[in-house]
């Protein structure tokens, strides 16, 4: 059989080590070199390119169902435990705590809630919005119905590395946000960047209020295509009275897209965590479509008193 392996970033360093155990087993293995971000991101135009019978995608789960073969490789990773628990003297006088990891460490998720329902506390696991699989699994742009369970538990306990995932989660919701890193073998809070984030959002829809024309990137990724929101977007602002166009690429390059100095700002329709995560890399304002709807509101409500002598 004719294969396509695709790995993300953190794991290309393997691929030449699975290609050979497959090509032992008498199939044609081919790597992909793109950049891969995500099971959001799956190189079927690669595969279909090359004649591949299957791509075998490593490190996610599956995002949601394509027209083609692919088999999907997670990448378990056996985190020591022994952090754990440093978190309680940071959770003491909270007794109810919504646990959250990704995909890496979901086979530890049991041990873990044992840890924390031994200590007397009650565990709960947020739902998926679909992308994210399993109960208590979170995504970069799947944070489940964290803000539901905002409302009854007393903290949120983030368990795996870095902030990419736990990001999302930390800006839906209110509560004590504690990560626990077994990496670093760190417990920290991170409540304090929600107002970090708010701050920079409220910055980009400031400055994006004297904009005259926009900008709607869109991602042919198979995952993160949103051409639809995309004209729904490019509609309101023009009934605006205000230009806009739609721009389209696979993977979004920055320094390209600071060429375009036509444009005033940018709407992000594709991986929601562009808006979130990117911003700093262009030299406009990068919105989500929820900024930008910020912005077409503050303009309206500013022409009032602008017809008046106001703003
Ligand atoms: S957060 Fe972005 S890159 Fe990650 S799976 Fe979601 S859409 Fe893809």
């Amino acid at each position: 059989m004719r294969i396509l392996l695709q790995f993300p970033e953190g794991l290309k360093q393997e691929a030449l080590k699975h290609a050979k155990k497959l090509e032992s087993e008498g199939n044609e293995v081919i790597i992909s070199a793109s950049p891969t971000f995500g099971a959001c991101d799956l190189a079927i135009d690669e595969a279909k390119k090359v004649g591949a019978e299957k791509l075998v995608h490593f490190g996610h789960s599956e995002f949601h169902h394509v027209d083609f073969n692919v088999e999907y490789v997670p990448y378990l990773i056996d985190a020591p435990l022994d952090v754990l628990p440093e978190s309680l003297r940071q959770l003491e006088g909270m007794r109810k705590i919504c646990l959250l990891t990704t995909v890496q460490h979901l086979h530890q998720l049991d041990a873990i809630r044992r840890f924390y329902e031994e200590s007397g506390r009650e565990v709960v696991l947020n739902r998926p919005n679909g992308f994210a699989k399993a109960n208590g699994q979170i995504l970069g742009c799947d944070d489940g119905n964290v803000m539901v369970i905002d409302r009854s538990v007393d903290a949120f306990v983030y368990f795996g590395g870095g902030i990419f995932h736990p990001l999302g989660a930390l800006l839906q919701t209110t509560k004590p946000f504690l990560a626990v890193d077994p990496f670093q073998r760190r417990v920290w809070r991170m409540d304090e960047m929600r107002e970090t984030y708010r701050k920079r959002s409220r910055g980009k829809i400031l400055s994006s209020l004297k904009s005259r024309n926009f900008g709607i990137l869109v991602s042919t990724k198979n995952g993160q295509y949103n051409m639809n929101l995309a004209r729904i977007l490019k509609k309101r602002i023009e009934s605006a009275g205000i230009t806009a166009a739609i721009l389209i690429s696979n993977t979004l390059d920055f320094e390209s897209i600071n060429n375009m100095l036509e444009f005033d700002a940018f709407v992000n329709t594709a991986c929601p965590r562009i808006a979130i995560d990117d911003t700093d890399r262009l030299r406009k304002p990068l919105l989500s479509a929820n900024e930008l709807m910020e912005v077409l509101k503050l303009i309206k409500e500013g022409q009032k008193p602008r017809m008046n002598g106001g703003l």
